[in-house]
């Protein structure tokens, strides 16, 4: 691979999240972790889509799909972003218009930087995972 103009932009620093004072959204940074999101909308008796894996990164996988564990009641990740502030090819840094919006849920940052998405976010007061080892399935089925 010819790595001689490829450009890096490191956002690990760029982490937070903050819920809106009506509690129907939140303002998640670009460098935040799933875990991160999870853990600061749950301590508020919210919840939001997000991933099976704690360490992956928020933007990414809800820009591009986002599917997870809470997909089947609250849809995609990519359901859930109402707005995103954006870093165009010239620098400038703007909040997304409608098309772009429309464009960043789903082929993510293809058109832009994004530094932060505003999401959906919706009660929640009680999370309940059923686990069941693998050799007990297969016991059902001989
Ligand atoms: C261990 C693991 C588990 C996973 N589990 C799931 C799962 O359960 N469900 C699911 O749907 N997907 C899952 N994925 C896939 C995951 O959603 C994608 O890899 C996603 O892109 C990761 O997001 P990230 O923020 O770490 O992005 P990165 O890997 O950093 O980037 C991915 C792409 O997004 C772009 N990008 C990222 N952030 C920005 C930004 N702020 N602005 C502009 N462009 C940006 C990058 O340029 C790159 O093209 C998993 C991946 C891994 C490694």
């Amino acid at each position: 691979m010819d790595t001689t103009w490829n450009l890096l932009i490191d956002l690990r620093f760029l982490t937070g999240v903050t819920i809106a004072s009506d509690r129907k959204s939140a303002v998640i940074q670009a460098g935040t972790l799933q875990d991160e999101v999870g853990n600061t909308l749950w301590k508020d008796g919210l919840g939001t889509a997000t991933g099976s894996i704690p360490s992956v990164g928020y933007v990414g996988w809800a820009t591009y799909g986002g599917y997870g564990p809470f997909s089947s009641n609250w849809g995609l990740g990519a359901d859930q972003i109402i707005s995103a502030i954006v870093v165009n090819p010239d620098g400038e840094i703007y909040v997304a218009y409608r098309e772009l919006l429309q464009g960043i849920r789903g082929a993510g940052g293809l058109f832009g930087v994004i530094l932060e998405v505003t999401v959906k976010v919706y009660p929640l007061s009680t999370v309940c995972f059923i686990l069941l080892p693998s050799a007990m399935l297969m016991s059902r089925f001989e």
